[in-house]
């Protein structure tokens, strides 16, 4: 069936079970996670018990965020193409990723400058040796931040199906990777002329023991652009 037609039979469900569908579809993901950091660091993938308010309210935020962004797409504000053509996901899930990363830098970095706004983010901070689940803590201001974020790059162009898709799998993935304690890129990474412009694991690893440097997510271009670069 044609995925198109698929969210329209989706949206039949009703608001309530949407949203049960939408925290059922977060918890799987955060489960995933873990999977994923049990497989490269079982030892590290340690439970952060007095975190669990936050890996809560995260998952319940990213639902209302998945719900308000389906509910945008059904009500004809957010426009997708279903088109299958390469050049057109190709072309479309390379500008959501900069578009995405440059807002994500901006709001990173101005939440480390703004004294009120960094008692939200140090939450996030506390975990200065990171694990899997240090990815999904923070506090529900930050996590609509990044949500808002993302609600304003996927109204603002009509991108293609396939891009949004794929972008969301690169997202979590990288999200993963940037907490996992293993660096799993090679080490010619960050020195290939290729290659360096894209983060690593070590990348996001540094952010964590060294607050100024470091701000980018998937690419390390607006820090080298900025500065900060570590
Ligand atoms: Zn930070
Ligand atoms: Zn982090």
């Amino acid at each position: 069936m044609e995925i198109k037609i698929l969210l329209g039979k989706l949206n039949s469900f009703g608001d309530i079970n949407l949203l049960w569908i939408f925290l059922l579809e977060n918890f799987a993901l955060i489960i995933l996670s873990v999977l994923i950091g049990f497989i490269v660091e079982y030892k590290n993938t340690i439970y952060p018990k007095n975190d669990t308010k936050w890996l809560v309210s995260t998952l319940l935020c990213n639902t209302l965020v998945t719900f308000v962004g389906f509910k945008l797409y059904i009500l004809n504000f957010i426009q997708l193409s279903f088109e299958k053509s390469l050049t057109s996901i190709v072309f479309d899930l390379i500008l959501i990723t900069l578009i995405m990363d440059f807002l994500m830098f901006v709001f990173h970095f101005y939440i480390h400058k703004m004294k009120w706004i960094y008692e939200i983010h140090k939450h996030h901070h506390y975990h200065i040796k990171t694990n899997v689940y240090s990815l999904y803590v923070l506090h529900p201001i930050e996590t609509f931040g990044f949500g808002m974020l993302w609600l304003f790059t996927i109204l603002i162009v009509n991108y293609n199906f396939y891009s949004v898709a794929i972008y969301l799998v690169l997202n979590l993935t990288y999200g993963i990777l940037g907490h996992l304690e293993k660096d799993i890129f090679p080490k010619f990474w960050s020195t290939n002329t290729l290659t360096k412009w894209i983060s690593t694991t070590k990348f996001h690893n540094n952010h964590h023991t060294n607050e100024t440097k470091n701000f980018g997510f998937y690419f390390t271009f607006w820090d080298k652009i900025f500065k900060t670069y570590e």
